[in-house]
């Protein structure tokens, strides 16, 4: 009997609403864990997943239901999205893993950041604290006013979602650097119009400070930042949402990704002192209106690299 494919094209039908409704329920959550703790899950598709299924008393063993009815009813419900029935027992699907996944990405108590924090301010060389919450991670400068204006809590400098688990065995540094990392590749894909989280189509726009000074203390007063252009890339599938000045989103690009490295710097493994100081150094964004367009330029005296974009994100010319 082919259950893979009769399961796969009821699952393609499957609603968020519907998917909410099903795992809305404790003793389903248990079904899973159970499976995820036993280790019944297939790695690959097309491999043989005999090793990688538990039989139905093992699994009602784990999840330790007492009425048979009961246990049966929810188990049906989670049958086939989320847990698949095979000859040789059950075991999460890949929408399965995903959850019980995310259920560890996202546990964890509360983590210690008392170590300090070593790395300082890159826009003024302040020290800094560092905060989690909400599965946010947050680096603070004790004096200046931050990179974000009034989109963030004051003097945040760095300031994303970042999984509990991760904090594990990382100090405050060692987690700023993953965090940076995980921002930059979340730019590659977005700036290719790809969801991180979901794989969906990404739409970009771009708002920038009609009345920009930051000539004085390095912060505008309008704004509250240093960045002139701002571009939100969000997901209309899953609301997978970013919001960063646009020197940072064209960092994933392929060209300035090229450009800079000839400059000594990787933007995929990057620093953040290195980050802030090539904004610094060689960018300089400038905008024209009627209609908006934003042109970033990456220049020092060997070279010069310019892209310009419209109020959509979209690459209207390059030039070098
Ligand atoms: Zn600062
Ligand atoms: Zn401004
Ligand atoms: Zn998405």
């Amino acid at each position: 009997m082919d259950i893979r494919s009769t399961s796969e094209i009821e699952l393609d039908g499957l609603a968020p609403e519907e998917a909410f409704s099903i795992l809305g329920n404790e003793m389903r959550l248990d079904i899973v864990r159970a499976l995820w703790s036993a280790g019944a899950l297939r790695e690959y598709e097309e491999v043989d997943d005999a090793d990688a299924t538990i039989s139905f008393s093992e699994l009602r063993q784990a999840v330790d239901i007492r009425d048979n009815g009961q246990f049966n009813y929810h188990l049906s419900k989670l049958v086939p999205h989320f847990v698949r029935r095979t000859d040789g027992g059950y075991r999460l699907s890949e929408p399965g893993k995903r959850i019980a996944r995310t259920v560890v990405a996202t546990s964890g108590g509360q983590p210690d950041l008392s170590a300090g924090v070593r790395t300082t301010c890159p826009l003024c060389g302040s020290s800094v604290t560092a905060a989690y919450d909400e599965q946010w991670l947050r680096f603070s400068c004790t004096e200046c006013d931050g990179m974000f204006g009034d989109v963030a809590p004051d003097g945040a400098i760095f300031y994303a979602g970042f999984p509990a688990a991760g904090l594990n065995g990382r100090s405050p540094d060692h987690a700023l650097e993953a965090g940076l990392y995980r921002c930059m590749l979340d730019l590659a894909y977005l700036m290719r119009g790809v969801c991180r989280e979901c794989a969906g189509p990404i739409a970009s726009s771009v708002s920038v400070c009609e009345s920009h000074d930051a000539s004085g203390d390095g912060s505008c007063l309008t704004c509250g930042t240093p960045f002139v252009a701002w571009v939100t890339l969000r997901c209309e599938g899953c609301r997978f949402t970013k919001r960063l000045p646009i020197e940072l989103c064209v960092m994933g690009l392929t060209p300035v990704i090229g450009a800079l490295y000839e400059r000594g710097i990787d933007v995929l493994s990057p620093s953040f002192g290195d980050l802030v100081g090539a904004i610094a150094t060689l960018f300089r964004t400038t905008v024209t209106h009627d209609p908006l367009q934003v042109t970033v330029a990456i220049e020092d005296e060997l070279d010069r690299l310019t892209l310009t974009f419209d109020d959509e994100m979209t690459l209207v010319d390059t030039d070098r």
